[in-house]
Parts: C-alpha cells; sequence; structure tokens
C-alpha cells in the first residue's frame, strides 16, 4: 500500500533531502501536504512535482503567490494558510506519515499535533524535543504514535539499539546500555580559539566542513550549541540522564553515532554524512530502501579521529549540559535565546563570541521560574516568548 507523506517544512534542506528520497519510490509513498514560510517559487516547483494535494503557506499574501506562481493551466493543490492550518494538516488523516522538518520552536505545535494524531513522526525538529521533551515524549506514547530520529546522531544511535520492528518512545534507557555517545565535527571553527572569533561573519560561520545544512543549524553546529540541543534531544528521545551522554569530537563526520553496552562492546552506525540516509531510514523503517547516498569507502577516508571537546572553546556545549541538569525551563530558555542570538548574528546585529553570553545571561533571568510546572504547550509557549523577550532586550542592548 502507498504510504501518505507530509512535510513540514518542505522548502529547507531537510525537506529537499526527503522529497528526494520519496521521489525515488512511487511504489511506496506519495506526498499528501508540504509547508514553507517563505520561497513560495521553490514550494510551487516542489507540489508540482510531487503532485502535492495541500500546500501550507503563512499568510494570505504568500497563498495569493502561491496561486498566481501556479497559474492557470493545471488545477492547483489546496492551500490552506496560518500556524492553525499547519497542525491540522499535521494531524490529517490523509497522511500515515509526517516529517517534521521546520526550524526553530515554531515548529513545535505541529510536531506535536503529529505525535497527537498517532503517526509515525519523523523528527528533524529538534528544538520541538529540547523545549518540550516530556509533553512530545507523553504525546506519543498515549496516542501510539511511532516516533523516528532523523537528527544523524540519534538516527544513528537508535540504529544501535535493539529494536522489535516498532519505533516506540521507551520508559528508561534500552537494557544492557551504559552510554550515548554523540559524535561532533566541531563545526568550522574546531581548530581556532574562542579568543579570536570576535569577528567571524555569518558566511564563515554556515560554511561546515561535512554537511550542507540550513542558516541556523549551522551556526548551531558551529557553537556547538547543535550538539547541547542533541544531548537534550538524546535524553528524550532515548529515557537516558544526563551523565549517560558524552559527546566526542570526530572531525570527519563518517562515525555518526555510538551505543556504549555493558560489556564494553561499542556499537557505531557509519556512513556518509548525507541526511537522505536516517532520512529513508525513517521512512521504510524496519526496512532498508534505497536513499540515493553513495556507500562508504573506508580505505578512501584513510583515517578517523575523535578527540575531547573542550568546554572552554564551545561555552554553548557547557551551558546546554547545564540547562539540561537544571530541568525544562533552563531547556526552553536556552534554546530560545539562542534562536534570537543566532538570528541576531544572522544578521550582522551581534557578534559571534556574544552567542553564548546572551544565552548565559537569559539562563539567569530565568532562574527564579525553574520549578515552574509545565504541563501545556501553552506553557511552554508563554516561557519560550519570555525567553525570547529577555534576550531580544539583551541584544537591542549589544547593538546600540
Ligand atoms: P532550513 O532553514 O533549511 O528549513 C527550514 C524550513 O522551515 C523551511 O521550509 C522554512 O520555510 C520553514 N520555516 C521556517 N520558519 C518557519 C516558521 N516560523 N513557521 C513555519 N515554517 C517555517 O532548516 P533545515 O536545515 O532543513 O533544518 C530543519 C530542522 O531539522 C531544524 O530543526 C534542524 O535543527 C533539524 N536538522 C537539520 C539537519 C540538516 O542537515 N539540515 C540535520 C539534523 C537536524
Ligand atoms: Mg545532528
Amino acid at each position: 500500500m502507498v504510504k501518505r507523506v507530509t512535510v513540514l517544512g518542505s522548502t529547507g534542506s531537510i525537506g529537499q533531502n526527503t522529497l528526494d528520497v520519496l521521489a525515488r519510490h512511487p511504489d511506496k509513498f506519495a506526498v499528501h501536504a508540504l509547508s514553507a514560510y517563505s520561497r513560495i517559487d521553490v514550494l510551487v516547483a516542489q507540489a508540482r512535482a510531487a503532485t502535492a494535494r495541500v500546500v501550507v503557506v503563512p499568510t494570505d499574501a504568500t497563498a495569493r503567490e502561491f496561486r498566481r506562481l501556479w497559474g492557470e493551466n493545471t488545477t492547483p493543490p489546496e492551500v490552506r494558510v496560518g500556524a492553525n492550518a499547519l497542525t491540522d494538516t499535521a494531524g490529517d488523516n490523509q497522511s500515515q506519515i509526517v516529517m517534521a522538518a521546520i526550524v526553530g520552536a515554531a515548529g513545535l505545535p505541529a510536531a506535536l499535533a503529529a505525535a497527537q494524531a498517532g503517526k509515525r513522526v519523523l523528527l528533524a525538529n529538534k528544538e520541538a524535543l529540547v523545549a518540550a521533551g516530556s509533553l512530545f515524549m507523553a504525546a506519543v506514547k498515549a496516542n501510539g504514535a511511532e516516533l523516528l530520529p532523523i537528527d544523524s546522531e540519534h538516527n544513528a544511535i537508535f540504529q544501535c539499539l535493539p529494536h522489535h520492528g516498532r519505533a516506540s518512545a521507551p520508559l528508561e534507557p534500552a537494557p544492557g546500555v551504559r552510554r550515548l555517545i554523540l559524535t561532533a565535527s566541531g563545526g568550522p571553527f574546531r581548530s581556532r580559539r574562542w579568543e579570536d572569533l570576535h569577528t567571524v561573519t555569518p558566511q564563515e560561520a554556515c560554511a561546515h566542513p561535512n554537511w550542507s545544512m540550513g542558516r541556523k543549524i549551522s551556526v548551531d553546529s558551529a557553537t556547538m550549541l547543535n550538539k547541547g540541543l542533541e544531548v537534550i534531544e538524546a535524553h528524550w528521545l532515548f529515557a537516558m540522564p544526563a551523565d549517560r551522554i558524552s559527546v566526542v569530537i570526530h572531525p570527519q563526520s563518517v562515525v555518526h553515532s555510538m551505543v556504549e553496552y555493558e560489556d564494553g562492546s561499542v556499537i557505531a552506525q557509519l556512513g556518509q554524512p548525507d541526511m537522505r540516509t536516517p532520512i529513508a531510514y525513517g521512512l521504510g523503517f524496519p526496512e532498508r530502501i534505497n536513499s540515493g547516498v553513495g556507500m562508504l569507502d573506508l580505505a578512501a577516508a584513510g583515517r578517523l579521529d575523535f578527540a575531547e571537546p573542550d568546554l572552554l572553546q564551545f561555552p554553548c556545549l557547557r551551558l546546554s549540559f547545564e540547562a539540561l541538569r537544571s530541568g525544562q525551563v533552563a531547556c526552553i530558555a536556552l534554546n530560545a535565546a539562542n534562536e534570537i542570538a543566532v538570528e541576531a548574528f544572522l544578521s550582522n546585529k551581534l557578534s559571534y563570541t556574544r552567542i553564548p553570553s546572551i544565552i548565559e545571561r537569559v539562563l539567569e533571568q530565568m532562574s527564579s521560574m525553574h520549578g515552574a510546572q509545565i504541563c501545556a504547550i501553552d506553557d511552554v509557549l508563554s516561557l519560550d516568548l519570555e525567553a525570547r523577550r529577555h534576550a531580544q532586550q539583551l541584544v537591542s542592548i549589544q547593538s546600540n
């Protein structure tokens, strides 16, 4: 039976890779809906190529743009507008699989709606888990959803754990597992000193040595806040306490992550640094399907290096571990402050080395709220908003 797939954030890096994999398997998958926030011309081309039934855009103006670019020769897909349409579409009963690939906490409500509707959720949007891990995992469990991590490290760990043909949300660490080991490339500034990075430009920060990704996650990879978010993500996905998750620098990005077992075995997943592998794994699970990714040539790779990350060199990684230990309010604040700081850096309003200062300050400002109860998505969204307000204020002080 052909399964219908909704791709949220289809015009992004993960979205485009997802459509590439789907197009290789017309016998297995068809597109139900696509969503985009900007680049409506790309959305039009995607919707045409994939014969999408539905598209979701943010505003009436982008809806008009979509219809104008589509033209009058063929019937356009149904065009839905706004954030509510996005969550409704994520839960549509006409799709079985939802790829959650919107960037940032903006993707949380739709990812949660897909889990609540009991879909197979392919989760790329790590910010959703960082901000609302407990709610998201509870929704997966309560609604019998399947959760397949797409982030390459978590997909690797998932592949290295024992499975029984269904991807459910675990209540405790898998038996026999001692530790999860996340690999990190170290980004473009791995061998430079933190003190020398004041003047780096967005272009330099986005030039990742191994992966081609969206701009926000590229900056996060440079600061290693991305790895910090991934530690928090691993905590929720695999029910693993913070002190049993570690990070090792591996500049070649060939080993995508590892699981250490009680008997001393370490199981790793290796492959080319190409997101189509985890995407194909998530789509096909438990079957393995072609992703279009070339085979790994270990002899050509020659060597694989590993090193301990230096927390002085990467303050954002330290802040992330601290946030995870403090609890969910701190994780929400960490993520929100980072989104504001990165946006300001990308628009040349903040220097690169101020990113961790903004995060640290917002964590301090919100520390009195650390005990706050998080029972519903509105609690998450209001704390997220509060952290954004603090961060925005700090950014405007810095840039004046
Ligand atoms: P991207 O910036 O390339 O694409 C983001 C997508 O989200 C676009 O389609 C955009 O239109 C949409 N979008 C942006 N803001 C939105 C908003 N406010 N509301 C609705 N839609 C919005 O990002 P990406 O690199 O594809 O990353 C997507 C997610 O996947 C991120 O959470 C990222 O951390 C995660 N991820 C990406 C990679 C990668 O290789 N790119 C790897 C692992 C995890
Ligand atoms: Mg990753």
